[in-house]
């Protein structure tokens, strides 16, 4: 299945405005391409305030909306730092591979 493409975005004010699904589907991607990852995000659950933008956000798709909170595909995440980025309240951290405090 091709990855979709977007064409326009505009971020919505409110919450409710969200589209149905990221930029992604989560699982589209049919390689595991978390080889070359150097940094990790690693959800703090406390602080996730379930906003949904990273979810939004990740331009591969591999974070799923899961409980107790968001959940992310290691398999797939590239490690780009997008998500840790852009989380308003910074409940994501990026962990360097190999630390244990993740
Ligand atoms: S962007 Fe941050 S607060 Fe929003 S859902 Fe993701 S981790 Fe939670
Ligand atoms: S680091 Fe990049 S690829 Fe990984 S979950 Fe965050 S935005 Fe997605």
């Amino acid at each position: 299945m091709p990855k979709p493409q977007i064409t326009s975005f505009a971020f919505p004010s409110r919450k409710e405005g969200m589209p149905l699904g990221p930029s992604a589907v989560a699982g589209v991607l049919v390689e595991a391409n978390a080889g070359w990852r150097t940094f990790r995000p690693v959800i703090n659950g406390e602080k996730c305030t379930r906003c949904q933008r990273c979810w939004l956000l990740c331009p591969d798709g591999v974070i799923e909306r899961g409980e107790p909170y968001f959940q992310i595909d290691y398999n797939f995440c590239k490690g780009c730092g997008l998500c840790a980025y852009e989380c308003p309240v910074k409940a994501i951290t990026m962990v360097k591979e190999g630390d244990s405090n993740g």
